[in-house]
């Protein structure tokens, strides 16, 4: 028999595919296989056979090992990943070897945690237990329990007894019993069944409208404010879609954090549906058997951050997107993909509905849904509103701006804060204080000389952490001892300047001796539970005061939080990223969403030196449709996105020199491939240096995604060729959301 040839997708930095011989008849495409690589084996992916190669055939290596037992990755997903490699310029090989869990990506066999079922044979089933020998009573029990079901699993024999799989082999034996392999979910603690609401008008109507669509693709953006009871109406659509046989939802979360709650609120209203999560803080083999559990047909929901849009789903008839504006979902390094709009391509493909929910629509999103300021509806998606709060009583809190230039701060707070802590405190209600900064304060200051202690290897300042008495680098990691004296002039006196959460702690426990406080940030919660375990405090009334970073923003629920302050969120408003405005104001929003769930109203008393920005102005209205028209609006006229595409050119190198010389070069061929897409001189960003690397940028736009697509494929074609790019790091990043 003349051996085949297949080609194979490997992870390694070139974008083609490698011939291998392979005498298996078997062997499928989508198949896992093991092939010699250089001097190593390497595991790679069959992507197509053929019976010629562009390589003399004698030269060609054989495949070492098929896994023929394993489900071979389907076309749906496969078309998915090379569509996505396409779009963010990305070698093939490696888009779908980091689409697989861990365990598939080793040379060690991966091991399935794949359970023996067992059941009776026709020959069983016409025996008593009379005819088994009398000892064996372990046999016996085995045998009554798979006479009284039609199955029963390893972990059900274990209950009867620890010798119980052995009898259940013994049966298989005798001919009595067989035994099948599956994918089995572990049982979880059921959640008792919550108390189901019933919907509102504006739910009602959204729920309905999706499901008199929900057998074609469309893409609805549900826009609610916080408490408004999107979820709800997620949960209604999951309910009516998962009516259907064996069908599949998929539903993304920006954050690992949102997953424990939200996984446990669909628990405990679909019983009995098999459900998986899947996100990084999985232990490798978790994620395995989660995403087995997914490719086999067997869960029925899957929550997931944003790499789960890559997971094999061969019922999928739904996607959820919650939270669509959230910046997690998009990839900042590797391929650089946005999830939410892989979900919105393999939902098209798939001719599914997807629903992209959010209280503070990305933009685009915005832009997609809405008339724009010329008159034109982009009428991409479908809008669909909830502008109440879903518990009647629940209102929206009042919002204040206090302006700190005209008030005595007391070590940062202003007098009205501090009354309105007082205020909660007495009344036995709960606070949040929201600071976007780490960290006891973000500089340390000579007063003498003003140096300001720097990071070597960012531009960046090193955070003063008072605790363990460091100075630490928030961009690298770089950590050293607080110095005693100034490095540049000798000066004794170094202070440490501004706020963080651990100073806003360390404040208010003097302020307010008695209130009892915790402290939520990267540093606080580092320990796998700990954010749960402070949440949970939180819920039985143990702690008075939160203080926090925007990890406290989102998805949390309590009903006696009633006061939210907001501290130093000035920074962004004069960022010189365009997006700045757009992100500061939903954090705002979701912050501010968080006081006043239940039946009492919420305050939010933000600290600023600009109460009369627009921005605030807005938020005190809680206003976000006029806000994101008027900002689209500034977008249109400076033609930013979404009214234009862009892509950035990335390089990094040890020396500037070497990127600028690559920049340059790259910037020449970009300029002369196409005039329909403007590109900018190379540029560094902000943050010029980034771990000991000096870096640079080439800015892309076009007024259309095909344009640059094409502009971008020849243009790396160039610079893969090249010498100069050797000698740097570099990246495209397509469609980037930060510079
Ligand atoms: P969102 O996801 O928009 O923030 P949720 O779905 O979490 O809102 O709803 C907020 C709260 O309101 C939750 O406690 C939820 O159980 C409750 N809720 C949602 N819909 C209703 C309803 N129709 N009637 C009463 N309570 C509701
Ligand atoms: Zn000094
Ligand atoms: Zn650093």
């Amino acid at each position: 028999m003349p051996k085949s040839i297949v080609k194979v997708a490997l992870d390694v930095p070139l974008n083609r595919l490698f011939d291998y011989l392979s005498d298996n008849s078997e062997i499928r495409i989508g198949q896992r296989v093991l092939v010699p690589f250089g001097r190593r084996n390497q595991i790679g992916i069959v992507l197509s056979q053929s019976d010629s190669s562009d390589y003399p055939i004698e030269k060609l290596k054989s495949v070492k090992q098929v896994f023929i037992d394993e489900t071979p990755l389907d076309a749906e997903l496969l078309k998915l990943i090379r569509f996505s490699a396409d779009y963010y310029q990305y070698p093939l090989g490696q888009a779908l070897l980091s689409a697989l869990p861990v365990r598939l990506r080793q040379v060690a066999p991966a091991v399935a945690r794949k359970q023996f079922i067992y059941s009776l044979t026709d020959l069983g089933r016409s025996q008593t237990v009379a005819q088994l020998p009398k000892r064996q009573l372990v046999t016996h029990r085995v045998f009554s329990a798979l006479l009284a079901s039609n199955t029963v699993s390893e972990a059900e024999l274990d209950t009867i007894s620890s010798s119980a799989r052995k009898a259940a082999k013994q049966l298989v034996a005798n001919g009595w019993a067989s035994a099948k392999q599956v994918h089995l979910l572990q049982r979880v603690a059921e959640i008792p069944t919550a108390q189901v609401p019933e919907l509102n008008d504006e739910q009602q109507s959204a729920v309905a409208e999706v499901i008199k669509d929900s057998h074609h693709f469309k893409s609805w953006l549900l826009h609610g404010i916080t408490g408004s009871g999107k979820t709800e109406v997620y949960i209604r659509l999951m309910q009516h879609v998962l009516m259907q046989n064996e069908a599949q939802v998929l539903v993304l979360v920006p954050e690992i954090n949102l997953t424990p709650q939200l996984e446990a609120r669909f628990r405990s209203r679909f019983s009995g549906i098999p459900l998986v999560s899947l996100h990084s803080h999985l232990s490798e083999s978790e994620r395995l058997h989660h995403w087995q559990l997914a490719q086999s047909g067997v869960a029925r929901i899957i929550i997931g951050t944003r790499l789960s849009v890559f997971t094999p789903l061969p019922h999928l008839k739904l996607i959820i997107i919650d939270e669509e504006h959230d910046g997690s979902y998009k990839q900042q390094d590797s391929m650089r993909y946005h999830a939410r709009d892989v979900a919105l391509v393999r939902a098209k493909w798939l001719n599914i509905p997807v629903v992209l929910g959010s209280a503070t629509p990305s933009l685009e999103s915005w832009h997609n849904a809405t008339v724009t300021a010329a008159g034109l509806k982009a009428n991409k998606y479908h809008l669909l509103s909830l502008n109440q709060r879903a518990v009647t009583a629940a209102q929206l809190p009042i919002i204040h701006c206090i302006d700190t230039t005209k008030v005595h701060l007391q070590h940062g707070f202003t007098p009205q804060l501090i009354e309105a802590l007082k205020l909660r405190i007495s009344r036995g209600e709960q606070s949040l204080l929201f600071i976007n900064r780490r960290g006891f304060s973000p500089v340390l200051l000579c007063s003498a000389c003003h140096w300001i202690a720097p990071c070597t290897r960012c531009s960046s300042r090193l955070v003063v952490h008072l605790g363990q008495r460091k100075l630490r680098c928030h961009h690298c990691g770089y950590e050293q001892k607080i110095p005693n004296q100034c490095p540049s002039c000798g000066n004794a006196d170094l202070h440490p300047t501004g706020h963080g959460t651990q100073r806003l702690e360390q404040t208010l426990a003097q302020l307010l001796p008695t209130a009892r406080i915790a402290r939520v940030d990267r540093d606080s919660i580092s320990k796998k539970n700990a954010l749960v375990e402070i949440l949970d405090k939180v819920h039985r009334q143990e702690i008075d005061i939160l203080v926090g970073t925007q990890m406290l923003a989102k998805g949390h629920d309590f009903p006696n939080l009633t006061l939210v302050g907001v501290i130093d969120a000035d920074s962004a408003l004069h960022s010189p990223d365009f997006r700045a405005s757009e992100r500061l104001f939903a954090q705002l929003m979701q912050v501010a969403g968080r006081a006043g769930r239940a039946d009492k109203t919420g305050q939010v008393i933000i600290q600023t030196q600009f109460p009369e920005h627009v921005l605030f102005n807005a938020l005190r209205r809680q206003d976000y449709a006029s806000y994101a028209n008027a900002l689209l609006h500034e977008r249109q006229q400076m033609q930013f996105p979404p009214y234009i595409f862009m892509a950035l050119l990335r390089a990094e190198a040890n020396d500037f020199n070497l990127v600028h010389q690559f920049l340059s070069y790259a910037f020449k061929v970009a300029r002369d491939l196409n005039t329909k897409v403007v590109v900018y001189d190379p540029i560094r960003p902000q943050m010029e240096r980034l771990k000991g690397m000096e870096r640079g940028y080439v800015l892309m736009q076009a007024g259309n995604r095909g344009v640059l697509q094409k502009l971008l494929n020849r243009l790396v074609a160039q610079l893969r060729g090249h010498t100069a790019s050797a000698k740097v790091r570099w990246a495209i990043d397509v469609d980037p959301l930060e510079f």
